[in-house]
């Protein structure tokens, strides 16, 4: 087996030259919404503290919901005052425009994931400025720390081949993972801390799995599952295995502290995955688990523990909101970890200039990037037409001596 150095260091290039868009995920759909990337539930980023780190996000990826404005259009302009709120920008860039999945699907149900189901049970109004409105949040390590330890544990499970991955492929997976969009703001001794603190639970969690290493089902078992017959809910499952005849699901936390039995119990994105493996497999799955690599703890339940129904209910109200645009703050204690307090109406004190501002200068930063590619994308176009008619019209050599 080739022997694999270990990086002691996250990728140099991506403390040095961060991207612009912030917030990623592997589940095109699931981006967990800027107003919770500083959860409370997380611990404390804003500390610092790499131990905060905590995830609802899966991967890698942008959020490519195109934003839709609630209710639907009718051909009498003044009945569609909710239009003006959110201009259609689709086709204002041509060919670069992305191909994005609507909010509301052609035949009027609900596109939804776990955590816009989970904002939107939390505050109408950050999911219309996360989902619709799409404005970035704040960079957030706990996001990037989560996302990179995803990363890296799909990669272990992924390799089609029965050994189990070396601790120092694991960590070379994690090195190749990293993702450093969440610490842009912080200076590189910060974020080698956070990637120290992830190769410690990776070399953790490398000690309980690689003894009773085994093959999963799927990782990131992307699932698209229509519920009730007003939402389809997306989304992808962390691990789906096998064992003794029946299922099992497992969904890696980076919490700092694993939570109670109850609490999974009672857990809204368990019972979407296991309503999501009765979709995927035809059958529920025998028992649903968190795994809470930060602490090392597995907490994992029955499905007789897991209420369905109140899962499908949730999920039909969550889409009612949408459908009803019915996007009002709901001011909690939130509100303090919220990305958009700032330009939201429940606040009207806070210093909403100020926060435009920061937005408008995000949206020019952006803009730019996307001049700089387009002008780069025309003159390789350009001379690849050049050198493709040069290489066209050039004499052809002769054939060689005796060739027929
Ligand atoms: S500040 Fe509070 S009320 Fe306003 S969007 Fe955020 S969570 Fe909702």
């Amino acid at each position: 087996m080739d022997t694999v150095t270990t990086p002691e260091t996250p990728p140099e290039a991506a403390a040095t030259d961060p991207p612009e868009v912030l917030q990623t995920s592997d589940d095109a759909d699931d981006t967990q919404p800027a107003s919770q990337a500083t959860d409370p539930e997380a611990g404390d980023p804003e500390a610092g503290d790499p131990e905060a780190g905590d995830t609802e996000a899966t991967g890698a990826g942008t959020d490519v919901t195109e934003p839709l404005p609630p209710g639907q259009p009718t051909d009498d302009p003044d009945d569609n005052d909710e239009l003006q709120l959110f201009p259609d920008e689709v086709g204002a860039y041509g060919e670069f425009e992305p191909d994005r999945p609507p909010l509301i699907t052609p035949d009027g149900r609900v596109r939804l994931s776990f955590s816009r189901i989970d904002t939107l049970e939390s505050c109408p109004q950050a999911f219309r400025y996360s989902y619709i409105d799409q404005l970035p949040g704040a960079p957030a390590p706990a996001l990037s720390f989560g996302s990179s330890v995803h990363s890296a544990l799909e990669a272990f499970y992924d390799r089609k081949l029965p050994d189990a991955p070396t601790e120092d492929e694991l960590l070379a997976m994690l090195y190749d993972a990293w993702d450093s969009t969440g610490y842009r703001d912080l200076d590189r001794e910060e974020q080698v801390r956070h990637y120290r603190h992830a190769q410690r639970v990776l070399r953790r969690f490398h000690r309980r799995a690689a003894p009773d290493y085994h093959l999963p089902v799927k990782t990131e078992a992307w699932f698209e599952m229509p519920v009730g017959d007003r939402a389809i809910v997306v989304g992808s499952i962390d691990r789906v295995d096998h064992r003794d005849g029946e299922l099992h699901i497992v969904d890696y936390k980076t919490n700092k502290q694993a939570k109670s039995r109850q609490h999974v119990a009672g857990s809204l994105q368990l019972a979407v995955y296991a309503l999501a493996c009765k979709h995927l497999y035809g059958r529920l799955p025998r028992t649903v688990a968190l795994d809470f690599v930060v602490p090392d703890v597995v907490v994992s339940v029955d499905i007789d523990e897991i209420d369905l129904d109140d899962a499908r209910a949730r999920i039909d109200q969550a889409a009612g909101v949408v459908l009803e645009g019915a996007y009002g703050p709901t001011p909690g204690w939130l509100c303090d970890w919220c990305d958009f307090r700032a330009i939201c109406p429940a606040w009207p004190d806070d210093d909403s200039a100020e926060a435009l501002g920061e937005l408008e200068l995000q949206a020019a930063r952006l803009r730019r990037d996307v001049n700089r590619s387009v002008a780069q994308l025309r003159a390789v176009e350009a001379g690849l037409d050049r050198v493709r008619a040069e290489l066209v019209d050039a004499p052809q050599p002769p054939l060689p001596t005796g060739a027929d």
